[in-house]
């Protein structure tokens, strides 16, 4: 408990899923901590309140769109503005959408390359100064199983996710003699909403119950054939940004139930 005590961490998406886990465990640790998405109002200051209350750290939302420069560079502002300077950066935001690239609208594959790729290059760009000044620093970026194999239909997504894990290792050579790291997570299915929209939706085109869409697609290719938990992959961006993580840098690390040892 209380490792990460002083420090400062930015989850992008953390008003829902995987960043919501990844940003209470942080808290729980010790970390302030800057929640970032879309989402009710009301639902978002509760949120951030019960963080407060029940971490005793510092917590803010800045509502930033991942899809704008100029927000991205006032997230990293915002996130500074609680003690000086940003320790954590997590690149969780991501959205989904799939179709044969035929009927794939070229504005979902901007949009997609823009929040899932572009925009851990932005946010790790703005906050680089900061971590370098401190000589310490943990950006964690969230893939997915689909960084390191495909699925057809998700063109954008698949590519982004690629693009992701070559960011993660660039970025962790430019600056590997300091105490920054960057490493990568890849998950597989985790029943998140971005997950459950595409059950409903692909229970729809297919006209079939979405207990078969979740075992005949989705854990198709999941060997363990159970969803990931968000709370397991929080532990592991945790141990991340721990002490006992500062030789793993570069690092692609799965929790995918055995999807990629295929
Ligand atoms: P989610 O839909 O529950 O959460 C996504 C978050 O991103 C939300 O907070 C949303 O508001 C935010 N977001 C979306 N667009 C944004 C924008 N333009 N600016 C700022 N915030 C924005 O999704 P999730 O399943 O928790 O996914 C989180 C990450 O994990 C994503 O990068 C996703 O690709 C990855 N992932 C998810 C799964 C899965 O099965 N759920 C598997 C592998 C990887």
């Amino acid at each position: 408990m209380n490792k990460l005590k002083n420090k400062t961490a930015l989850v992008t998406g953390s008003t829902s899923g995987i960043g919501l886990e990844i940003l209470k465990k942080l808290a729980q640790n010790g970390a302030n901590v800057v929640v970032n998405g879309f989402g009710d109002q009301n639902q978002i200051e509760t949120i951030v309140e019960e963080i407060k209350s029940k971490y005793n750290v510092k917590a803010i939302y800045a509502p930033s769109d991942l899809s704008d420069t100029l927000q991205v560079q006032k997230l990293i502002l915002d996130t500074v503005s609680i003690t000086g300077t940003i320790d954590i950066l997590v690149n969780n935001a991501g959205i989904q959408y799939v179709a044969p690239i035929q009927e794939f609208p070229i504005e979902k594959w901007e949009s997609i390359i823009s929040i899932n790729l572009s925009a851990a290059f932005k946010t790790i760009k703005f906050a680089m100064p900061y971590l370098l000044k401190n000589d310490w620093g943990r950006i964690i970026n969230i893939a997915s199983a689909h960084g390191l194999v495909a699925s057809p239909f998700k063109s954008a997504y698949v590519a982004a996710k690629h693009g992701l894990l070559g960011l993660t290792k660039t970025i962790a050579l430019e600056v590997a003699e300091s105490n920054v790291t960057c490493n990568a997570v890849c998950p597989g299915y985790v029943k998140t909403p971005l997950v459950e929209k595409q059950i409903s939706e692909q229970a729809k085109s297919y006209n079939i119950p979405e207990s078969k869409v979740v075992n005949d697609i989705l854990l198709k290719s999941q060997p363990n054939k159970r969803f990931i938990e968000a709370e397991d992959l929080a532990e592991l961006v945790y141990f991340l940004c721990t002490q006992s993580a500062k030789g793993m840098t570069g690092q692609i690390i799965s929790m995918d139930g055995g999807w990629t040892a295929h």
